[in-house]
């Protein structure tokens, strides 16, 4: 192997950059040529990339985003695009690709390795949390960071005015994200799409009891795909009348930013391994780079693309019981 190209695919995360620079520095270290592919699987169908140097990648290891870009694309989810992608690296030499991405863009991966047989090595850039490879992905920690932060600020303005808050954060399918901010921010209650027993009418009715216990301010974390931030104030508003109650929606908020230190060494570690990865193995490296308890972990993308990560239901149970609410409930 001589030659190999980065790309970062789907949504971006914080970390991206730092991934990207351990990949060219891992690269160059050991003898081979890095080229940077521009806007994930786009930039393969459209042959936009070049030769990165060490200099190239000064500086990112504190940069939010990713120098490379990120996209979706559309082609490459047909056959032709897959083909058209594994042309563009066979004409200029690229014999393994590492790949910056979520579930999405493994899949492809995995399907380019398939049908064309490049090799690849996948590292888990995605602020959901939501890959079974790796404890926690790049993007992660830095997002919860931010949501953290901003619930803290919010918490100050709910007790000032005695307010229950609803905090909206991303999170589709996977509620990582408001799980852990949930937590760090001592939120009271938390809606998460992988506990749907607890919704907003069973939210609305803790927070009664909370109420009627005198407690006067409270923060509501909820997981996007557990229900839209408006909806549940509105349910919240609706069954607590005399209450003030008050949405805000982080959002993209928490794709951005410049990545904590968890998450630059989880993007180090992961980047230079991918290079190793793919160097050791060569034509038989269709691998996932995750980090599970302090060890880099290969995992081959089969088993990593399909399969969710399962929320830990330790952590569910600790929101509820720190939240100091169970004695009201029961009442
Ligand atoms: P993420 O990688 O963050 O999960 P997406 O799900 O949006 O993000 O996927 C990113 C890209 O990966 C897609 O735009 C597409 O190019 C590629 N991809 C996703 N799913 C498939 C698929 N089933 N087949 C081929 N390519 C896919």
């Amino acid at each position: 192997m001589k030659r190999i190209g980065v790309l970062c695919s789907g949504g971006d995360a914080p970390g991206m950059n730092p991934n990207v620079r351990a990949v060219v520095r891992a690269g160059i270290e050991a003898g081979l040529e890095v080229w940077g592919i521009e806007r994930g699987y786009s930039g393969l169908i459209k042959g936009a990339l070049a030769p990165l140097g060490s200099h190239d990648v000064s500086g990112l290891i504190n940069r939010g985003g990713t120098i490379l870009r990120t996209a979706r694309c559309a082609e490459f989810m047909h056959a032709e695009g897959r083909a058209q992608a594994a042309a563009t690296l066979r004409a200029r030499g690229i014999d393994g690709l590492v790949v910056c991405g979520g579930d999405g863009s493994f899949t492809g991966a995995q399907l380019i390795y398939r049908e064309h047989g490049i090799p690849i090595a996948g590292t888990p850039g995605t602020i959901d949390d939501d890959l079974c490879g790796t404890d926690h992905t790049i993007g992660f920690h830095t997002a919860v960071t931010t949501a953290v932060e901003a619930c803290d600020k919010i918490r100050d303005t709910a007790d000032d005015h005695d307010r229950i808050f609803v905090v909206e954060v991303m999170g589709r399918r996977c509620g990582a994200i408001a799980l852990e901010t949930a937590l760090a921010a001592g939120a009271e209650v938390v809606l998460l799409p992988e506990r749907p027993g607890l919704g907003p009418r069973e939210c609305a009715q803790r927070l009664r009891h909370a109420r009627e216990q005198g407690k006067t301010s409270m923060l509501v974390i909820v997981a996007e795909g557990a229900g839209k931030g408006e909806a549940v104030t509105k349910v919240i508003a609706d069954a607590l009348p005399d209450a003030e109650v008050r949405c805000s929606v982080l959002g993209y908020m928490l794709r951005g930013g410049v990545p904590t230190v968890n998450d630059r060494i989880l993007a180090t570690v992961t980047g230079v391994d991918a290079v190793h990865a793919l160097l050791e193995r060569g034509a038989g490296c269709c691998h996932h780079i995750g980090v599970i308890a302090n060890r880099v972990v290969r995992t081959p993308l089969s088993e990593v693309v399909g399969r969710p990560k399962i929320i830990e239901a330790d952590l569910v149970a600790l929101v509820d019981v720190t939240a100091g609410l169970r004695p009201w409930q029961s009442g």
